[in-house]
């Protein structure tokens, strides 16, 4: 069988690695951390940094294929391995979602709706971009930024200075605050065929900036769920793209508002391993090797719950309750704010 290389060890790769061993294939790891999740359950391992040719270039050279479980994986280490070997999702997929500027305007551009928008590099910017969208607004550095981290909230003009200092210098956006009634996520797949498959609209709740649930179904009216699907295979076939893509939206009165886009699985995508017959994994493998994708049908209603740091100190209490599905990413050592696994409650 083939041999899937991932740019990446958490526990992304991990379950990545599991679903492409179902599938008979095997997965080599690239990550430059020492003990990462995925390690236990692939078939190769190298540990080494982005910058180190040598190691891409033998990595690129063992597989048949790379693929990645993040966004910012910098432009030459995917020059050198694209040389050697095809990389799914593709190049222009991921350039455009690891700059939220670039994301925002191909998403305009493809007459989606997004939050109003403006370029920020410095005060004067920034001040001509809060005349232009307004307060309340978000500050967000277009590169780099996850979990909540590098925003900034504008409540008046007058908190512009302090939004500012918080970027440190970094490029940033700002960006018009959505007043959303719920937020969901749409898990979608594409493969080289150009067949898509999405899976029923989760709905998300945050805490402290960090994903903490996604129910399924989402509390969602039927026009919007459609809209949500044919937004996302807008997406998907504009970048002729291979691979899994979450898709993060706010539900307005006006309707659907796209906040951005993730080139890959997805943490709102976790309760597809108990709810339907292919998870968002197994399709993402499905796709980027070329084979039929699963139709996405949901058979349960499902709550997905990360453990976030102590929250995985519950495991023996959730290991008691019936149809609790557990998902633990066997990292050493448990910090706060770190995802140590989640849970998928399997409702009917
Ligand atoms: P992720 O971990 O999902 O990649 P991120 O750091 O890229 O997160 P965003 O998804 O842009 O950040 O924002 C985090 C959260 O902040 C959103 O899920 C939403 O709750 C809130 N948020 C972001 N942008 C806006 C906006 N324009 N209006 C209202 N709320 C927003
Ligand atoms: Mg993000
Ligand atoms: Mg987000």
């Amino acid at each position: 069988g083939a041999t899937i290389g991932i740019l990446g060890g958490g526990q992304l790769g991990r379950m990545l690695s599991v679903a492409a061993a179902r599938l008979g294939l095997r997965t080599h790891i690239y990550e430059p951390g020492s003990n990462p999740p995925a390690a236990d359950v692939a078939n190769a391992v190298t540990t080494a940094a982005y910058d180190d040719t040598a190691a891409l270039t033998a990595f690129a050279q063992s597989v048949d294929l790379v693929t990645y479980e993040f966004e910012n994986i910098p432009t030459e280490a995917l020059d050198v391995i694209e040389a050697i070997t095809p990389i799914h999702p593709n190049r222009r997929a991921l350039g455009t979602s690891q700059d939220r500027l670039v994301e925002k305007t191909f998403l305009q551009d493809i007459g989606l709706t997004v939050a109003p928008f403006a370029d920020v590099t410095d005060a004067a910017s920034l001040d001509a971009a809060v005349a232009s969208v307004g307060t309340p607004a978000i500050l967000k550095t277009r590169r780099f930024g996850y979990d909540g981290k590098g925003q900034s909230r504008l409540k008046t003009p007058e908190d512009a200075a302090t939004a500012l200092a918080d970027m440190a210098g970094a490029p940033a956006v700002l960006e018009g605050f959505v007043n959303f009634s719920i937020e969901i996520s749409i898990i979608a797949a594409r493969n080289p065929q150009g067949e898509i498959a999405c899976y029923d609209p989760g709905e998300n709740i945050h805490r402290d900036g960090i994903l903490h649930t996604t129910t399924v179904p989402a509390k969602l009216p039927p026009r919007l769920r459609t809209d949500a699907v044919l937004l996302a295979a807008k997406i998907l076939n504009t970048l002729d793209y291979v691979g899994v893509m979450g898709v993060e939206l706010f539900v307005t009165p006006q309707g659907l508002i796209v906040n951005e886009i993730a080139p890959r699985v997805h943490n709102s995508g976790h309760w597809t391993q108990n709810g339907c017959a292919v998870d968002q994994f197994e399709q993402h493998i499905r796709a980027i090797a070329g084979w039929p994708l699963g139709d996405g049908t949901r058979y349960a209603d499902v709550v997905m719950e990360n453990l976030i740091g102590d929250d995985v100190d519950a495991i023996p209490a959730l290991a008691k309750e019936p149809n609790c599905a557990i998902h633990l990413y066997g990292k050493v050592e448990t910090k706060a704010g770190r995802k140590m696994g989640h849970v998928n409650r399997v409702t009917r």
